[in-house]
């Protein structure tokens, strides 16, 4: 990173905890409500992390989770890791086990004692929680081995509760599931938010509810009716919808564009037909690509050209946003003082597609005020990109973020504990 990147950086992190101060959007109780000196803290953490013949290829979410970890333990709790991996479908399926990731996290927490318990319930998981010691962690066994867990089976989730004094929901990423772990066990246990899940929450909510202007949103993906959602909740809010992806052809195609071969959502043409009715009650500002990279067929070494989004020939595929549609985003971007971006601008996967979405992530690392990513692609993009430290915030959660900037409640933001609350 350069001088000027660092800087800039630096100042980011630097501004964000002077605002938290500012203005506590987190009407939740958190860790540091509780005085954790000889308690348990059955934590429910996502360590739903990519694996390869047991070894983890990217442990960002694990890594995400440490601040938390360690405040309990520096405060003199013993720690119980319960969290989900894969799809095993209800049973003990061993290359879900989370057994690696326990081994890993002792890697990341040196000097800590790491334990394990073959099941996340039952006899040898209660003794393996009784007999942890101040400081030590215990990780427990994938809660999806057992079925109960996605069905928020009542029992399962008492089972669960009996491990722990106090539950700690640090999983943002699994806030959007009312399954027993995120959301049944907080009946059982006095429930805090995670030092993750308070900055999730914390730096989205603001950013909705009372965010500096002009606020801008950049909405992309594959298509419409994936964030319909999202951006009728935008929409009264921001100052500029910026939109790109593949949903943008829907878009032009209700403008009476001919779209070629372009993605294009014939069932959705009457929802966004609605929608850009809404943007222009709304007061925003809709921007909608001006020029797009069009392909001659899906393939990364496509025949590539530009032309304006009007004259998208037969035969033509659009990928991407072209120059000057990223040139335009690129300005309205770097004048606004809140950026939220969900949905990549193109296929940004094939690196000839990917130029939209860059210059989108570029902006947003340059400009001055805060900047937010969400969404399982849009993060990867960034991070692609080496671009991630340069935002205020990347989301941890994929389909958890979507779900918040759709301004749906969370089940298992919910069902924590209220400031105040005893
Ligand atoms: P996120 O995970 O950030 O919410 P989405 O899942 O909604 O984003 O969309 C990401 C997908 O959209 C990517 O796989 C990308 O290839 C696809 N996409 C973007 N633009 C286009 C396009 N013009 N045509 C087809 N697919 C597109
Ligand atoms: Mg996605």
């Amino acid at each position: 990173m350069g001088r000027g990147a660092q800087r800039l950086a630096q100042q980011k992190r630097s501004a964000a905890p002077h605002t938290i101060l500012e203005v506590n959007r987190m009407n939740k109780q958190t860790v540091r409500d509780v005085d954790w000196k000889g308690r348990r803290a059955l934590v429910r953490v996502d360590f739903n992390v990519p694996m390869q013949d047991r070894r983890i290829t990217d442990d960002t979410r694990m890594r995400a989770a440490l601040p938390t970890l360690r405040y309990l333990l520096e405060r003199g709790a013993a720690v119980i890791l319960m969290s989900h991996l894969g799809r095993p479908k209800g049973q003990r399926v061993e290359k879900y086990s989370l057994e690696p990731v326990a081994e890993h996290l002792r890697a990341l927490l040196p000097g800590v004692e790491v334990r394990f318990a073959t099941d996340c319930v039952g006899d040898e998981a209660e003794q393996a929680a009784r007999g942890l010691a101040p400081g030590q962690v215990l990780v427990l066994e994938n809660l999806r081995f057992h079925p109960e867990e996605e069905k928020n089976d009542p029992a399962f989730a008492q089972a669960l509760a009996r491990l722990g004094d106090v539950y700690v929901n640090d999983a943002f990423g699994a806030a959007h599931r009312a399954h027993a772990s995120t959301e049944g066990v907080a009946r059982y246990l006095p429930a805090v938010a995670g030092l993750l899940m308070e900055r999730e929450i914390d730096v989205m909510g603001r950013a909705l509810e009372q965010p500096e202007r002009p606020f801008a949103a950049i909405i992309g993906g594959a298509k419409v009716s994936d964030k319909i959602g999202v951006i009728e909740n935008l929409l009264p809010k921001v100052d500029h919808l910026l939109i790109g992806g593949g949903m943008a052809n829907t878009f032009l195609a209700v403008q009476g564009h001919d779209m070629g071969k372009s993605l294009v959502e014939t069932e959705a043409l009457d929802t966004a037909r609605r929608l850009l009715q809404a943007a222009a009650d709304s007061g925003a500002q809709l921007w909608l690509p001006v020029d797009l990279v069009v392909a001659d067929r899906f393939a990364a070494d496509a025949e590539r050209r530009v032309c304006a989004a009007g004259e998208v020939p037969p035969d033509g595929m659009a990928l991407d946003i072209g120059p000057e549609t990223a040139a335009k985003y690129q300005a309205v971007i770097r004048q606004a003082r809140t950026v939220i971006w969900n949905g990549p601008m193109g296929v940004f996967e094939m690196p000839a597609f990917a130029g939209g979405t860059l210059a989108i992530a570029e902006a947003m690392a340059q400009a001055q005020g805060v900047t937010i990513v969400g969404g399982g692609d849009s993060v990867a993009a960034v991070e692609q990109a080496g671009l991630a430290d340069r935002m205020t915030h990347v989301s941890t959660g994929g389909g958890a973020s979507l779900e918040f900037l759709e301004g749906k409640t969370l089940p298992g933001v919910a069902a924590l504990r209220d400031k105040g609350e005893s």
